[in-house]
């Protein structure tokens, strides 16, 4: 039984960078559904949101989860993924769902050191640590609820795998 790996967690918190890590650690596949979704559309997470607004983006953001869910992967989702019960359900349902925890002024300085920050627009025009801070005080109880286990994402990459392949191990054998 090879059960799909859920990473959720707000933006910049590691799901991308430590999702591949722990893919290759478990020869299992990487997949993101941000990326699905940009290479599906063609279209950045911005241009959709222009175009079509936050609820149809929403709805695309469903049709990858369910795409891009299969066994033997490491998943990687948009942090806004939990906002929909039926998400969150179906993750917890499909697989093993891991919370990547940080604050928000951790959050916030390492999109901002990052150039593709600009992508993804802001919900709200405020400054990133501000709204980090909003965002997470919204979604951290969907975030805990979704989540079979948490991990802290305030240590390295290589350390935050090993957590997981730990408690992966320790989570399959009961
Ligand atoms: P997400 O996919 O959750 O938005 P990323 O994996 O893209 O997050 O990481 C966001 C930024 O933070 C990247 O520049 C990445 O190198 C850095 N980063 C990710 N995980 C860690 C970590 N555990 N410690 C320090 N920096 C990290
Ligand atoms: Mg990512």
């Amino acid at each position: 039984m090879s059960l799909p790996i859920y990473l959720i967690g707000a933006r910049g918190c590691g799901k991308t960078t430590v999702g591949q890590a722990l893919s290759e650690a478990l020869g299992y596949t990487f997949r993101d559904t941000d990326h699905h979704l940009q290479s599906t559309t063609q279209r950045s997470v911005a241009q959709i949101v222009a175009s079509e607004g936050w609820e149809r983006f929403r709805q695309r953001e469903t049709d990858a989860l369910h795409a891009v869910t299969a066994p033997g992967s490491v998943i990687a989702t948009g942090g806004g993924m939990v906002l929909a019960e039926n998400n969150r359900r179906y993750m917890r349902e499909q697989g093993q769902v891991i919370w990547l925890s940080a604050p928000p002024d951790v959050l916030a300085e390492r999109l901002q050191q990052q150039p593709e920050a600009a992508q993804r627009p802001t919900l709200t025009g405020r400054p990133i640590a501000e709204e980090m801070g909003d965002i997470l005080r919204e979604r951290a109880p969907l975030y805990r609820q979704a989540a079979h286990h948490e991990v802290s994402a305030m240590q390295p990459p290589a350390q935050v795998v090993e957590q997981i392949m730990h408690w992966l191990l320790r989570a399959r054998a009961s």
